[in-house]
């Protein structure tokens, strides 16, 4: 008879694992080492990217520090806390073609006539992209975006996970993520992503679309990597501020900085100057024409809208770096 429950041990240890059915890469309780669970994944469909050592993240952050034209003018900065990870994420190659039509509707002005031009364009679509995905539902943590994204850009090295060694493995070791998403889902999300951030290109480039005819073959390739992620907060004159770095390259991908007291000064002077302008311009724009369009107030809108902003930002007294 079968048994009804297989007994799973840690590759590097030996130390009994703790399975879930969904289990997809189970964490040693004590060594730490993921273990990759057959079934829902193949051994070498997981992957890891080594992270640099810590010392290392931080000596990144001094010299981002001394680099960056607006930190190096600040003095007290502190490093409160630092705190390094593998988040999972899977990722694919595919292939996305075929057509799109956009358009874009140009307001022409002839005396006193008015008219709305609508120019289509067609475009034929092939190309071949990394796609990468969270394998994880909470996954909204500040710079996961960013830095998904600089991994597809840098496409650092990848070890197979099931081929470290425990002593490599204690050099590299990081606290690591649980994986949700298993390779079956993964491939739609890679596929869902692909279509979705193609058509948010060409939402971007015109008014709108009106065909989108495209088809996606793969995803080729398909593994779950392990990316390390850094988080380092940081303090000045009494507030934290957050800085995500890579792990691989030590790159920062996303950070928060404090605003410099001439940089405060102008969005405080900015903000004012827009809503003094505001309402000259809305009167402008109202009596301009017979009719009052939708537009006018949506000018109107966007300049209160960069106002306010300009002038939250100074308060808050941050702002984000990418
Ligand atoms: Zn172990």
């Amino acid at each position: 008879m079968e048994p009804l429950h297989e007994i799973y041990e840690c590759e590097k240890c030996g130390a009994p694992l703790d399975l879930t059915p969904e289990t997809i890469i189970a964490i040693c309780s004590y060594c730490g080492f993921p273990n990759t669970i057959s079934g829902l994944i193949s051994p070498d469909e997981a992957t890891v990217v080594p992270s640099l050592p810590e010392n290392t993240l931080v000596k990144g952050f001094w010299s981002l520090v001394r680099r960056d034209r607006d930190l190096r003018k600040l003095r007290g900065i502190n490093l409160m806390d630092i705190e390094g990870h593998y988040m999972p994420v899977w990722a694919g190659r595919v292939r996305i073609y075929g057509t799109v039509s956009y358009y874009e509707r140009r307001v022409e002005t002839r005396g006193k006539t008015t008219r709305t031009k609508t120019v289509y364009y067609i475009d034929k679509v092939d190309r071949e992209e990394i796609i990468v995905v969270p394998a994880r539902r909470q996954f909204t943590g500040f710079g996961a975006k960013e830095l998904m994204l600089h991994y597809a850009q840098t496409r650092p090295k990848e070890t197979i996970l099931s081929s470290i060694e425990s002593s490599t493995w204690e050099n590299i070791r990081l606290r690591v993520l649980g994986a949700e998403y298993d390779k079956k889902t993964a491939m739609k999300l890679i596929v869902d992503e692909a279509v979705d951030n193609l058509r948010e290109e060409y939402l971007k480039k015109g008014d709108g679309i009106d065909c989108f005819d495209i088809h996606v073959t793969g995803p080729f390739n398909v593994r779950l990597v392990l990316l390390p992620v850094w988080n380092i907060t940081y303090t000045y004159a009494g507030s934290a501020y957050q800085a995500v770095f890579a792990g691989w390259d030590n790159q920062c991908v996303i950070r928060t900085e404090p605003l410099t007291a001439s940089q405060r000064a102008l969005s405080i002077v900015g903000g004012a100057f827009l809503s003094f302008l505001a309402a000259p311009v809305a009167h402008l724009l109202l009596t301009m024409d017979n009719e009052i369009s939708l537009g006018d107030f949506v000018i109107i809108f966007i300049i209160g809208t960069i106002a306010f902003g300009l002038v939250a930002n100074a308060f808050k007294g941050a702002r984000v770096e990418r």
